[in-house]
């Protein structure tokens, strides 16, 4: 059985089960609550308030009983602590201090969306196959940096000509801002058309404020940290290259490995070919690792689907749908009109099979929300099964990952324009364009990982004047379309890929199933099982 098809009933098995078993679940007891901050918990039904155990999150339901529910939850010592310094005397009935490890019993009143529901053996479950998931996620973006680093150095030292790479540096920005602004337009011309924001109902709406006003709050506080684009720009240059490493700074580490691969070339004579040649080892090892780490991919895609789909549910989709279905369908057709357009007409290719060739590369964006992580997996993909040169995806890929993300800004647009919608407020034409404009921004600068997007999008807000609160409406939705607009930021990069490839000259061919299974030194099928003859190939070709 071919990997892609094991990921695929992994991804299958995880959605299944998250929804049977997940917190969420239908079928198990809904036997425990979430509550949300502000909530109050009272010592009995009665309405006495002696100790106010505001914060309290999780709990078991002991009972119900009309409208109130008395629930038990161990106080923890941080708990304990919290409350104390807030001023509160914590006794039990009879007037005796609560020992942290306390079992305590209260009640709160049953009121949605504040109390909500779920089933606690689903929350374990959760709890304790998540870190499948993170173990999987772990070892592939261990090998994030190096392999960017190595693979940028020798593909731009061998690239033997610089200003090779500033031609398909300028294209390649160009075609990435071109793209964007393509997604933004759509976005925002679908989301003006349809007004999903008008279809919510005012009761819908104080229920989502309500229910993930938590969440809103800390994105809004991320939010503010976010540098300026200017900022960005100067911060590219890393004043200490190897804290670019240790810190993953992607920009950085692009920067300095570019500028180290132009200086190799500028050495004289052989002097350049020992490094050269030690990092392409190095760097063939790393695309060893990747392979290794997508053994794990089908169990750990399935824990990290499970945990998805059991902590979010569908019911979530229910209220949101409209919107969730504008963005979809947005990204689908910016995924099948602008990138289609460009595949069949700027190289030899046609599209189906392309998206074909980098099917991998999809269902890693779409189950780890991260086009970065993804990255070894796209690289390997455009490799292996379209024949792209390594100096073109090394240096197209990793900038692309970093700063094209048109599925983030795509549905940065939607989102904009929704909340808007919800808040009553008219967008005027000029409020239009400040949100292509701040959306491209705020795209370039999310990072490569889940939720970014929801993060950066605070700030195109704040430019429309729309309140950032809003963003608390579109949360629960969030991680799903995540999926979907990493996905599509993930073809953006590999369109982006060929088409400079084709523009170099490079002969670009689909790899079919039956070459990658019969070619262990391509694909992504048997390369463990025959990784030293692969190597003895590429250097000994004859
Ligand atoms: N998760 C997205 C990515 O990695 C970014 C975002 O839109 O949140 O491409």
């Amino acid at each position: 059985m071919q990997l892609y098809t094991k990921i695929l009933i992994g991804m299958f098995i995880g959605v299944v089960l998250g929804l049977l078993i997940g917190p969420n679940s239908s079928i198990l007891p809904q036997d425990s609550v979430r509550l949300s901050s502000g909530v109050t918990v009272y010592e009995a039904q009665n309405g006495t308030v002696t100790n106010n155990f505001k914060g309290i999150k999780t709990a078991k339901i002991i009972k119900e009983d009309g409208d109130w529910i008395e629930i038990g939850f161990q106080l923890s010592a941080a708990d304990q602590l919290r409350l104390k310094s807030g001023g509160v005397t914590l006794s039990d009935k009879s007037g005796n201090p609560i020992e942290p490890g306390t079992t305590v019993e209260a009640w709160v009143k049953d009121e949605q969306p504040d109390v909500r529901r779920y089933a606690g053996i689903g929350q374990i479950l959760v709890d304790n196959t998540e870190w499948l998931g993170q173990l999987f996620l772990a070892m592939i973006k261990m090998v994030v940096v190096p392999l960017v680093f190595f693979s940028l150095v020798v593909g731009i030292a061998s690239l033997g000509d610089v200003r090779k790479l500033g031609r398909m540096g300028g294209r390649t920005l160009g075609f990435f801002m071109m793209t964007t602004v393509v997604a933004l337009s759509i976005g925002v011309g679908l989301a003006n058309l349809i007004k999903p924001g008008k279809m919510l109902s005012d009761k819908d709406r104080d229920n989502l404020l309500a229910s993930y006003s938590d969440g809103a709050s800390s994105s809004v506080a991320n939010a503010a940290e976010a540098p300026s684009f200017l900022d960005q720009i100067v911060s590219i240059v890393p004043s200490n290259p190897i804290g670019a490493l240790a810190g993953g700074d992607m920009l950085q580490v692009i920067f300095f490995a570019m500028m180290l691969g132009i200086a190799l070339t500028f050495l004289k004579d052989d002097r350049a070919d020992l490094v050269v040649d030690v990092f392409d080892r190095l760097n063939d090892a790393m695309v060893m690792l990747v392979h290794i780490a997508m053994k794990l991919a089908p169990i750990g895609v399935g824990a990290l689907l499970f945990k998805v789909v059991g902590n979010t549910g569908l019911s979530v989709l229910t209220a949101l749908g409209v919107y969730a279905l504008v963005v979809l369908a947005g990204l689908l057709s910016h995924m099948f009109f602008t990138y289609g357009l460009a595949v069949k007409f700027g190289t030899n290719l046609s599209f189906l099979p392309f998206l074909g060739a980098i099917k991998e590369a999809l269902v890693m964006a779409f189950s780890t929300s991260s086009s970065s992580a993804t990255l070894p997996v796209t690289k390997g993909c455009c490799e292996d099964n379209l024949n792209v040169s390594a100096e073109t995806t090394s240096f197209v890929l990793p900038l692309g990952a970093t700063v094209n993300m048109d599925g983030t800004a795509l549905y940065q647009g939607v989102a904009a324009i929704f909340i808007a919608q919800i808040y009553g407020m008219d967008l005027s034409m000029g409020d239009q364009v400040t949100i292509v404009v701040s959306a491209t921004l705020a795209s370039v600068g999310a990072a490569s990982v889940p939720g970014a997007g929801m993060i950066t999008l605070a700030m195109v807000l704040t430019a429309i004047g729309v309140p950032t609160e809003g963003l608390a409406l579109i949360l629960g939705v969030d991680r799903i379309l995540d999926m979907f607009r990493t996905a599509t930021n993930v073809v953006g990069d590999s369109t982006a890929t060929v088409l400079m490839a084709h523009l170099e000259g490079e002969s670009l061919k689909v790899m079919s199933d039956a070459e990658d299974a019969s070619d262990p030194t391509k694909g992504f099928e048997g390369r463990l099982d025959h990784g030293q003859q692969s190597v003895q190939a590429e250097n000994d070709p004859q």
